[in-house]
C-alpha cells in the first residue's frame, strides 16, 4: 500500500461526492447539486467586458477564485468548468480541457502539439479509431507515425529521432490489456530529450480511459498529457459522450484555442451528467466492478474453452509485477480495473457463434461496444472496435473477446458466460464454419 491520496484534507472518495467547497465558476453556497447551466451566450455589462472575455480566455487555466468572464459557450461554460476542475484535481494536472468525445480530445491533444514534418511514436496496440486517426489521417497531413512495442521501454530509444514530438500510448491498452511501464518510459524519454530546446521536447501522452484516475494517475508517473473518453468509465452510465485532456498550464492554452477554433466542445448537459452521476460514483463503481472482474477472470481462466485470459489482477498476468506497482487506487491499494480480455480456443468454439449466443440468450451480459457502464458489455475487437486493423496484425486475435464488467452479481455474469460458451461449443461442433 502506497500513501493514501487526499485532496485538500479529504479522502478522494469523499471529495468526489462533494467537489470543491467553493468555486468562482458558480454559487456553491446555495446549491447541493451543481446547477446545470444551458445558455449559449452571456449578457455583457459593457463592450469592455466582451473584449475581456476574448482576451482573457486563453489565460483561464486554473480556478483562480475570480469569476471568469463568460461570453459564449464555445469559449467557456460554467458547468463544464466544474467538471474540468474535478478531472484536473483527480489526475493531478494543472488543468483540464473537455471535449465532445474521447476522439475529439485525442485529436486536440495531438493536433495542438504536432506540425507537418513531425513524427509520432505509438505503441502497437491502440483503440481502433485512434489507430484509424494515425493510419488514415496523419499521413495526409505529413505527420509520420511509427509503431513500436513499448512494453519494452528500450524500444523507445530505437523508435525515436529528433523529429519525434509525441510518444503516445494506452495502458492498459484497448483491447488486449498490454501494460506499459510509465515511469520507465518517462526515464527513457528524459534521456532522449536532453539537449532539445523546450519547444521541441517530445511529450508523453497517455490515454487513461481503461484505468481511470481511480486505478492509475499517469502524470504522477511522468506523463505530460492524459486523455480520456468520458463516454466510458468516468461517465459510468452510458448516457453521454465526452472527452478530456489534462495537462500542464503550458499546453492548456493551446488546447483551449484548439477547442475554440475546431469547435469540439462538450455540451453542458453532458458535462452535468458526467459530473453529478459519473464522478461522484467513480470509487463505488470501480471497487464493485473490480471485485466482480477478479471473480469473472478466475472463472474464465479455469474454463476449458478459453485459451488465455488477460486481467491485470490475475497472478498469471504476464506483467503482474508492473500491474501491482503501477495500478494503485486513491488509498494506495492494488486496482486492476474492470476490463478483461480473453481468447477462445478456436478449435472448439467459433468466436462469432459465441458472440451471437451472448446476444441471443444472455440476460446479464450485453453484446455491445463501449465500456465502463453499469451493465456488463462484451464485444469481439477483431470483428468490431478494432476491425480497421489489418487482419492478424499487432497482437490481438480473431478469437479475442473484450468484457467490461458492470454492476451485476458475479454469479449471474459467470452463468451467462458459461451458458454461451457451452451453447456455442455445441453449435460449432454440429456445424463447423468454413
Ligand atoms: C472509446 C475510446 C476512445 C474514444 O472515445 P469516444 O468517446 O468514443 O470518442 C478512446 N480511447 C479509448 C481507450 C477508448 O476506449
Amino acid at each position: 500500500m502506497r500513501g493514501r491520496r487526499r485532496i485538500r484534507d479529504h479522502t478522494v472518495a469523499t471529495w468526489l461526492v462533494h467537489g470543491p467547497p467553493r468555486s468562482a465558476k458558480w454559487d456553491f453556497a446555495h446549491h447541493v447539486v451543481p446547477p446545470l447551466s444551458s445558455s449559449t451566450t452571456y449578457r455583457l455589462d459593457s463592450v469592455e467586458r466582451g473584449t475581456r472575455g476574448f482576451t482573457d480566455f486563453g489565460a483561464l487555466v486554473r480556478d483562480t477564485g475570480e469569476p471568469p468572464v463568460y461570453v459564449y459557450d464555445r469559449l467557456h461554460e460554467p458547468t463544464r468548468g466544474l467538471l474540468e476542475g474535478a478531472l484536473a484535481e483527480l489526475e493531478g494536472g494543472d488543468a483540464c480541457v473537455s471535449f465532445a468525445t474521447g476522439m475529439a480530445a485525442i485529436s486536440a491533444a495531438l493536433g495542438s502539439v504536432l506540425r507537418t514534418g513531425d513524427r509520432l511514436l505509438a505503441h502497437t496496440v491502440l483503440y481502433g479509431c485512434t489507430h484509424s486517426l494515425f493510419t488514415n489521417w496523419y499521413p495526409r497531413q505529413g505527420i509520420e507515425v511509427d509503431r513500436v512495442d513499448l512494453r519494452d521501454p528500450a524500444s523507445l530509444a530505437r523508435g525515436i529521432d529528433e523529429r519525434t514530438r509525441v510518444v503516445y500510448l494506452e495502458t492498459p491498452a484497448n483491447p488486449n490489456l498490454d501494460l506499459i511501464d510509465l515511469a520507465a518510459i518517462a526515464r527513457a524519454l528524459a534521456k532522449a530529450n536532453t539537449g532539445r530546446p523546450p519547444e521541441r521536447k517530445a511529450l508523453i501522452v497517455v490515454d487513461n480511459t481503461f484505468a481511470t484516475p481511480f486505478c492509475q494517475r499517469p502524470i504522477e508517473l511522468g506523463a505530460d498529457l492524459v486523455v480520456h473518453s468520458l463516454t466510458k468509465n468516468l461517465g459510468g452510465f452510458g448516457t453521454d459522450m465526452g472527452g478530456a485532456v489534462v495537462g500542464p498550464e503550458a499546453n492548456v492554452r493551446d488546447l483551449l484555442l484548439y477547442r475554440k477554433d475546431f469547435g469540439g466542445v462538450l455540451s453542458s448537459k453532458s458535462a452535468w451528467a458526467i459530473l453529478v452521476y459519473g464522478v461522484s460514483t467513480l470509487t463505488l463503481r470501480l471497487k464493485r466492478q473490480q471485485y466482480t472482474a477478479r471473480k469473472v477472470a478466475a472463472f474464465l481462466e479455469a474454463h476449458p474453452l478459453v485459451e488465455r485470459v488477460a486481467y491485470p489482477g490475475l497472478d498469471s498476468f504476464p506483467q503482474a509485477d508492473l500491474a501491482r506497482r503501477q495500478m494503485l487506487d486513491f488509498d494506495g491499494d492494488f486496482a486492476p480495473g474492470n476490463m478483461i480480455y480473453f481468447v477462445l480456443d478456436e478449435a472448439k468454439v467459433d468466436p462469432v457463434r459465441f458472440g451471437d449466443a451472448i446476444a441471443a440468450e444472455s440476460y446479464s451480459v450485453t453484446l455491445a461496444v463501449s465500456l465502463g457502464h453499469a451493465k456488463t458489455l462484451l464485444e469481439l475487437p477483431a470483428a468490431m472496435t478494432h476491425s480497421c486493423y489489418e487482419k492478424g496484425a499487432l497482437g490481438f486475435e480473431r478469437g479475442g473477446v473484450r468484457i467490461s464488467i458492470g454492476l451485476e452479481s458475479p454469479k449471474d455474469i459467470c452463468r451467462d458466460l458459461s451458458r454461451a460458451l457451452e451453447a456455442s461449443r455445441r453449435r460449432s461442433a454440429a456445424r463447423p464454419r468454413a
